[in-house]
């Protein structure tokens, strides 16, 4: 039986993401919330967070380790700049290529492309402590 829980446990993942700056994995996101005595599986958290992004409500990312990492960003359609230290993400966005990329779907007669760009580095705070 597959029953659709829009529930206090979705509600509670939603807020302590929203409480996150930086981009969180499942399991950190699930420590915090143990640690605000939200009883809570891993499991309900990794499907609350797939929920949250399939609804478009959450950005997720697979870091360089590979491992997924979650935020809530801005609706607006942007890329990541994300320290591969602590997961400090900037957003921003390439008007420029953002144009160049419509017109190269056009001329191949595509429809409904999508792209996303994630790049990786050391923040400066994580770059001064080294
Ligand atoms: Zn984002
Ligand atoms: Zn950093
Ligand atoms: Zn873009």
């Amino acid at each position: 039986m597959t029953q659709k829980r829009a529930t206090w446990q979705k509600t509670a993942v939603f807020d302590a993401l929203n409480q996150e700056p930086v981009f969180v994995s499942a399991q950190e996101l699930h420590q915090k919330l143990i640690g605000a005595e939200k009883k809570l599986g891993l499991t309900t958290v990794y499907r609350a967070l797939t929920e949250l992004v399939e609804a478009g409500q959450a950005d997720a990312l697979a870091g360089e380790d590979g491992e997924m990492r979650y935020r809530i960003c801005s609706d607006e359609h942007h890329h990541h700049l994300i320290c591969r230290e602590c997961g400090t993400a900037e957003e921003f966005d390439l008007d420029g290529f953002e144009a160049e990329v419509s017109q190269l779907a056009a001329k191949f007669g595509f429809s409904k492309v999508s792209h996303s760009i994630e790049l990786f580095g050391i923040c400066k705070k994580c770059g001064m402590s080294a």
